[in-house]
């Protein structure tokens, strides 16, 4: 039989992620109108256990939280800002921005909000986005050409992440040889990565992870992936995707959470935080929603959940900016 090609592998990858989410929204853990447009055939995708609802609540609003600090921070000193996602999938997070369900009146400092990915995902995205006008009456006026999209403040643009930092400066970087690219590298830039630099080896993700330090003034960055996978946990889970053809070649790179706080400062951002979503679940996420949460559906292992949120984290760095997200570092 034919071997899968191991990107394909990876771009399904993105299935999981938005079937996990739109599972997660039709059970109200979380608030979101647009992802079923971004799902094929939502209505035959079946519910996912508690346990990854959970999870997937946990990861959302987490990340969120994280990206709303930031814009109340450079807000705070009326910058205008620019948010790359990295690996973006069927992410919703910009238009739950702009539409302000997400960070309120926030979104009007985002000059920029671009999200990259292999050409077959970004085709199937700027799809969505062209027949729904939920979502495309939000960009207002958008040039389309090949697997890639530009409007006022929305790019998405087929990229393989795992170029060298040549191809990345060439084309996302506005220059005078480049009037056209998309990114500005003097304005506070935040780089998402959720569930992305796993797929690559540690040399990939660290030189992508050194590029924004080098390229950009204020860069910021978010990471949420999979850690510790040197267990027996880690191994089934390992062999679970193994059996997809999806492999994560830097995952033991950086196998604890200081592990992952060093990954930044060894890249070029000397400010760094990580807590595992099991953390975050006990002590960052509100007692009110906890006990929201917990009512939504019977959870019988709670021990089991804890397992699996401890093989996440979320961590996020800075390179020159020290105090912000003092909220989360504080509480
Ligand atoms: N960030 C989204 C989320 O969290 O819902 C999607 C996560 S999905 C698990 C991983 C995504 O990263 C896929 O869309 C995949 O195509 C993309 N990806 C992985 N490696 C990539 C690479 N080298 N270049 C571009 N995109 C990549």
């Amino acid at each position: 039989s034919r071997r899968r090609n191991p990107d394909e592998s990876i771009r399904q990858t993105d299935g999981d992620a938005s079937q996990a989410r739109l599972s997660a929204v039709r059970k109200r853990y979380l608030n979101d109108p647009f992802i079923a447009l971004l799902v094929p055939q939502p209505h035959l995708l079946p519910s996912r256990p508690p346990l990854i609802n959970i999870g997937t609540y946990i990861r959302s609003e987490a990340i969120d939280e994280l990206v709303v600090s930031w814009l109340q921070h450079n807000a705070a000193s009326g910058s205008k800002v620019q948010i790359v996602s990295l690996g973006a999938g069927s992410d919703t997070r910009f238009w739950r921005l702009a539409t302000g369900l997400l960070g309120g009146d926030l979104s009007r400092s985002i000059a920029r909000y671009l999200e990259l990915d292999f050409a077959e995902n970004t085709s199937t995205k700027i799809r969505a986005i062209q027949v729904n006008k939920e979502l495309n009456s939000v960009l207002g006026e958008a040039q389309i050409s090949g697997a890639s999209l530009v409007s006022d403040v929305y790019a998405i643009r087929d990229m393989d992440l795992r170029n060298s930092r040549h191809v990345l400066q060439d084309i996302l970087i506005k220059s005078d040889e480049q009037p056209l690219g998309l990114l500005d590298t003097s304005l506070p830039t935040l780089v998402l990565c959720e569930c992305v630099l796993c797929y690559m080896t540690q040399e990939q993700s660290d030189s992508l992870l050194k590029w924004f330090s080098d390229t950009f003034d204020q860069p910021a960055v978010i990471i949420y992936e999979m850690y510790g996978l040197n267990d027996s946990f880690g191994r089934v889970m390992k062999d679970n995707l193994r059996s997809r053809n999806v492999t994560l070649p830097g995952v033991d790179a950086y196998p604890t959470l200081d592990d992952q706080t060093r990954r930044y400062t060894n890249n070029g951002f000397p400010s760094a935080h990580a807590l595992s979503l099991k953390t975050i679940r006990s002590q960052y996420i509100d007692p009110k929603e906890l006990n929201r949460i917990s009512r939504i559906e019977m959870l019988d292992e709670l021990e089991e959940l804890e397992l699996v949120l401890h093989h996440y984290f979320v961590s996020w760095a800075f390179k020159n900016a020290t105090d912000i997200l003092r909220p989360w570092v504080l509480s």
